[in-house]
């Protein structure tokens, strides 16, 4: 028989039932049972500070009291629930709320398809749909560029391991050096346009070009905004689609609701996903310039495309953007975040940390392999939850609800700190015995 430990729930069923393809639940090795706000309980009642909030899905929290009121109430009235790409009350609030509160204030023209309830759903919508209005098929993605698993999302997606999972070609895809990759004397802009306009360079003329304006998985990498505003004048030139998924970056992570306000460019697709059901619900967007909504009905359908909880509780999340004031909040804790990240980076030197991003997606890079990995691990066991990022884990991201209140952020960074410092003592006492 198994011996349990009383004080740590058993993942036995886990281990012995799920596929081996399972992830998350190895780097958190305990099982849940209760979430608010940004905190986490498991079995054994052991509190946790949320900083990975799903990957990006629970920017408002868990089970944000307002969204959950609002959603309460839908089920008692026995609202509906599924309903392909019927219309109902529920996706019709949210359209016109999404219209008026997002789109509008910002100037922006968008059509909204529903591709299915997953990032990747909307990134395979977005390259359909500029393969067939270009009628051409290349794709430019990224180095470290992470778009999804399915094969199209693999295609354009940088990841070596991922990549090698889809067993078959990922063909129609060309990689392009993302900003700051080949260093700072060589501007990928420059590098990427010769390839396009050289008839002899090997690489078609692209359907579209697909960005991340951080990459979040990849390592969070940013780009500036002068590097995003001449990749759009370089779609414009030669006519190709530029898609940004904001996936991860967008409804409000970086402080805007979308990540790519702050340079000025406008997508001609744009990817939403994880957030923008509010609740942590399954729903999907793919923004498209109104000129360029070309579908046939029905050419791009699926089954759950009509989550109408997600449209209660989604619509509800939009409340958030009706002023400023959100933005201004993250932006003040992106900022405290910084501070502290820089501060810890500043006291442990021998650690080589290096901090990296904006707003509430940000990390410390590190130049020792296997470090980031070690500090999560740590982390967790001293009830913090955050995640690696990057092609060699390389990076410990902090990523919490946007809705953490200070003291909260302030609580988890000082157990990222302890685990810094314990580790910079460690390293130090591990090079004084050699
Ligand atoms: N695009 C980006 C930028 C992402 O970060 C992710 C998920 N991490 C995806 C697409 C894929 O989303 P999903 O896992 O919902 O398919």
């Amino acid at each position: 028989m198994k011996v349990m430990n009383p004080g740590k729930p058993s993942l036995h069923v886990f281990e012995t039932l799920e596929s081996e393809v399972r992830s998350y639940c190895r780097s958190f090795p305990t099982v849940f049972t209760k979430a608010k706000g940004y905190k986490l309980w498991d079995a054994a009642g052991a509190e946790y500070i949320d900083f990975f909030a799903g990957a990006g899905a629970l920017n408002y929290g868990h089970n944000n009291t307002v969204l959950k009121q609002k959603l309460l109430q839908y089920i008692q009235n026995d609202g509906v629930t599924h309903s392909l790409d019927m219309a109902t009350e529920a996706k019709e609030q949210f359209l016109e709320l999404f219209h008026q509160v997002i789109l509008k204030p910002r100037g922006l023209s968008y059509k909204i398809q529903f591709p299915g309830p997953t990032g990747a759903n909307s990134v395979e919508s977005a390259l359909k749909l500029a393969r067939k209005l270009t009628g051409r098929s290349t794709v430019i993605g990224f180095t470290n560029a992470f778009h999804g698993m399915t094969l199209g999302a693999l295609s354009v997606t940088g990841n070596k391991f991922k990549r090698s999972g889809a067993g078959v070609p990922l063909h129609h895809a060309v990689s392009m050096p993302y900003d700051g990759y080949m260093g700072d004397d060589i501007h990928t802009i420059d590098y990427m346009e010769n390839y396009i306009q050289d008839s002899g360079s090997g690489v078609a003329l692209p359907a579209a070009i697909i960005v991340e304006t951080i990459q979040g998985e990849g390592g969070i990498n940013v780009a500036r905004a002068e590097w995003l505003r001449r990749l759009e004048k370089l779609c414009r030139k030669h006519e190709i689609v530029l898609i940004v998924d904001d996936v991860q970056m967008g409804c409000g992570r970086t402080g805007t609701f979308f990540s790519f306000e702050a340079s000025g460019i406008t997508p001609d697709i744009v990817c939403l996903s994880k957030s923008i059901g509010g609740y942590g619900l399954p729903m999907a967007l793919t923004l498209i310039r109104p000129e360029l909504d070309i579908w046939e009905p029905g050419e791009h359908n699926g089954t759950f495309r009509g989550n109408n909880l997600a449209f209660i509780t989604a619509a509800e999340a939009l409340r958030y953007w009706e002023n400023n004031e959100f933005t201004k909040e993250i932006t003040d804790k992106g900022d405290m975040l910084n501070r502290r990240l820089h501060g810890m980076t500043a006291s442990y030197p021998q650690l080589k940390g290096q901090v990296r991003g904006r707003g509430l997606m940000q990390g410390i890079a590190f130049d020792i392999g296997g470090l980031a990995e070690q500090v999560c691990e740590r982390a967790f066991s001293k009830g913090l939850i955050m995640e690696t990022s990057g092609t060699d884990s390389e990076v410990a991201k902090i990523m919490p609800p946007l809705t953490i209140d200070r003291a909260g952020l302030q609580k988890g960074l000082d157990i990222l700190e302890q685990c810094l410092k314990e580790i910079a003592s460690e390293l130090g006492a591990g090079l004084n015995s050699r």
